[in-house]
Formats: structure tokens, C-alpha cells, sequence
């Protein structure tokens, strides 16, 4: 599915974009920390909000290469990265399309501030491209996407999305945080920007907050322009972090999805358990789409608990997988979303969504599967009402 690249991926990870050390040639990159560069005599005047320091400038080689696209951007959260993207090809008078499910902050950068710029928005009825088609309007600029989605792992078919958007001469943008350029390289099916929250699995170690754009060398370049305007750039410090963890990108998110997958297995055949949310699932209705365009289903997935099990009191005696309002770190996770990402909504709001107040997102991690299924096991029982 993935194009062929030159290198292997673990080689990817590990060696693509490193800052050689010419002096002391030490193993791994060293930090520039300068803020101040020469103006004189120079091909690049390099300055940290300009995105093109030393670290800055040779992290975004390994990211375009992870997403096989010609060139990226970093940025200071995931947030900074979807707004610089949107502002950077939207003005007034513009109209964008926009999954129904997507990441709460995304949702309420919309809501809240479009309107300040006369943007307009429409959001679909579904993740289907069919509910994409009929919003389409003169004016529209972007169809933004977001797969596998957050909090019940809809599946949005990619390659019919850029086919309506190419007709149509419009942008395509894709929030890949979920399946990490591991398990979905968008590009390849012909999404035109590809956003990360790079504090999810790309940091994978639940302590750095960064984002990434991956595109061709046009559209960064666009993104750039805005991007020095509204200075979301990532500190050295956490670039070189930011590399550090992408070493072991492939074996972290390699290792999550096979967990995922037994969890899912697991929780599938569990009388407790009402419903499972995975893609890999061959009972989920996105399982096709997903087999087509993931390279594998991922490290994220949902479960139900049967009403007779109190949600509170399952979480509460979880004691090995902790409770966590993010995401894609080695230690395995759960939120609930009802009581807290939806936790604005209505109920009603919510049970349109599929959200009910048993549903659990399971960020699973690197743990070993039994383990995680002991921990289950006893939290379920001492939960039961
Ligand atoms: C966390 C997250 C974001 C936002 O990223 P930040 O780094 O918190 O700004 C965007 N999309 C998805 C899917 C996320 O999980």
C-alpha cells in the first residue's frame, strides 16, 4: 500500500533529517539553541519563528519523509498545526466542509472563531462521502477530515474524499493523529495536507506538546507564510525531543497496534462489554476502508460496558491502566468520554453521537496484553451494580 521508499522505515526513524555533528561527532544530534543568526553572507536567515533553525529545519526532513510527502512543518501543539493550516487558505467569504466527528479543539476553533473572519462551515451528517458532496458550494476551499475519529473510530473513505475534492478543484486536510504516519500515510490516496497532534504518538511518551504538517513543497510553503504570522513554532528543546521520540516511532505504535488488536479480540468475546469500537474488527461496519487505506488498524479503540457494570467504578478500580484525557502514550489510558471530552453536549446530544455514559476510548500501550486483561477482568468485576 505504502509507496516504495528508499530507506526501511526503523532506518527512516531512526536517521533521516539528523543534524550531524561535525565537530565532536557525537551519535545523535546537538541542539542549536541560537535565537540569533547572521544576515550577512547566508543562503537561509535562519530565526526560531521562522521555522528554519538548525533542529527545526532537520526534523521536517524526517517527518515528510514518515508521510512521504516533499516537505513539513513543525509546530508548538497540534492545535497550532491545524490552525495555521486552515487560516493559511481560508479568508472571508470562504467556505469549508467538515467531518461531523472530529477533535473537540478542532470543533471549537471552528465555532469560535470563523465567524470572526466570515468564514463559513458546514459540518456532515457522517463520515460518508456521500453526506460530503451535497455541501459542497461555489465558495468551498477545504474538506476537512479526520480518520479513524475520535471517540468511536469512524472510518472516512480518503481516496473518495480527494476524488469529490479534486472535481471539484478543492484542498483536502486530514487530522492523521489517530493511526500516526505508522499505520496511514494519506497522501498516498491523495489528501493534500496531513496534520498531526505531534503530542499524541509521534511524542508517544506523554511529555511534549508539538504538531506537524506534512504536504508538497507549494502547499507548506503556503502554510508557512501564515505560520510565521502566528507564531506557534516548537522550542529547540522539544524538537530535539520531538526527534528523539521518532526513533522508535515504528516499534512504539508497531507494538501498540498488535496490543490493540488482542485487546479488541478480548473485549469482543467479553459478556460485559456490549460493544467494540476498533476498525481491525471484521464486524466493523469501516473495516473494508480501513483494510484498504490503513497499513494497520491502529493502537486506539472503544469499548461499551454492559449496562449491569457502573462506568465511574470500572475506572476507579483500574489500577495498571490509568485514567487520561489524552492519548498515545506507552502506558495504556482510558477516558470516558461522556464525562468528559462530550461532556458539554447534552445527553441526547450525545446518544445522537453514539456516545453513552458506558462507552470507554482505550488508548492501548506497550504493556503486556495479559496484564491489561487482568486489570480489566478485576475492575469489571468489582464494578458490577
Ligand atoms: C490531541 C489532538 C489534537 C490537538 O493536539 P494538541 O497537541 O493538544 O494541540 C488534534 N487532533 C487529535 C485527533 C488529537 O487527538
Amino acid at each position: 500500500m505504502k509507496d516504495s521508499k528508499k530507506l526501511g522505515i526503523n532506518t527512516t526513524c531512526v536517521h533521516v533529517g539528523e543534524v550531524k555533528d561535525k565537530q565532536f561527532k557525537g551519535a545523535v544530534s546537538p541542539i542549536y539553541m541560537a535565537t540569533s543568526y547572521a544576515f550577512d553572507n547566508v543562503d537561509v536567515k535562519r530565526y526560531p519563528r521562522y521555522y528554519n533553525t538548525p533542529n527545526q529545519e532537520m526534523l521536517c526532513k524526517k517527518i515528510a519523509a514518515l508521510e512521504n510527502t516533499e516537505d513539513a512543518l513543525i509546530f508548538s501543539s497540534g492545535m497550532a498545526a491545524i490552525s495555521s493550516a486552515m487560516l493559511a487558505f481560508l479568508k472571508r467569504g470562504d467556505h469549508v466542509v467538515i467531518q461531523q466527528v472530529i477533535y473537540g479543539g478542532t470543533y471549537n476553533f471552528i465555532v469560535s472563531e470563523f465567524d470572526k473572519y466570515g468564514i463559513e462551515y458546514s459540518f456532515t451528517e457522517s463520515d460518508k462521502v456521500e453526506d460530503f458532496i451535497p455541501l459542497v458550494k461555489e465558495n468551498t476551499k477545504i474538506l476537512y477530515i479526520e480518520t479513524p475519529s475520535n471517540p468511536l473510530l469512524g472510518i472516512t473513505d480518503m481516496q473518495a474524499i480527494a476524488d469529490v475534492a479534486k472535481e471539484n478543484e478543492i484542498l483536502t486536510m486530514i487530522d492523521n493523529t489517530f493511526a500516526s504516519p505508522i499505520n496511514q500515510n494519506p497522501y498516498n490516496f491523495g489528501i493534500d495536507i496531513i496534520i498531526h497532534s505531534a503530542t499524541k504518538y509521534m511524542g508517544g511518551h506523554s511529555d511534549i506538546s508539538a504538531g506537524a504538517i506534512a504536504a508538497s513543497a507549494a502547499h507548506i510553503e503556503q502554510i508557512w507564510k501564515t505560520a510565521i504570522n502566528l507564531g506557534g513554532n516548537l522550542s529547540e528543546q522539544t524538537v530535539w525531543l520531538l526527534e528523539r521520540s521518532l526513533k522508535t516511532l515504528n516499534l512504539r505504535v508497531k507494538a501498540q497496534t498488535e496490543n490493540a488488536k488482542i485487546m479488541a479480540d478480548y473485549l469482543e468475546a467479553n459478556s460485559n462489554i456490549d460493544a467494540v469500537y476498533y476498525p481491525g474488527l471484521k464486524s466493523n461496519p469501516g473495516f473494508e476502508i480501513a483494510a484498504k487505506q490503513m497499513e494497520d488498524f491502529g493502537a486506539m479503540l472503544s469499548f461499551e460496558l454492559s449496562e449491569n457494570i457502573d462506568p465511574m467504578e470500572f475506572q476507579r478500580n483500574l489500577q495498571l491502566i490509568k485514567s487520561s484525557m489524552s492519548l498515545a502514550g506507552l502506558e495504556s489510558t482510558t477516558v470516558s468520554p461522556a464525562q468528559t471530552t462530550h461532556a458539554l453536549l447534552s445527553e441526547e446530544q450525545r446518544l445522537e453521537r453514539g456516545i453513552k455514559d458506558g462507552l470507554i476510548r482505550f488508548s492501548v500501550g506497550i504493556e503486556e496484553s495479559e496484564d491489561l486483561i487482568a486489570d480489566i477482568e478485576q475492575a469489571i468485576k468489582k464494578a458490577k451494580i
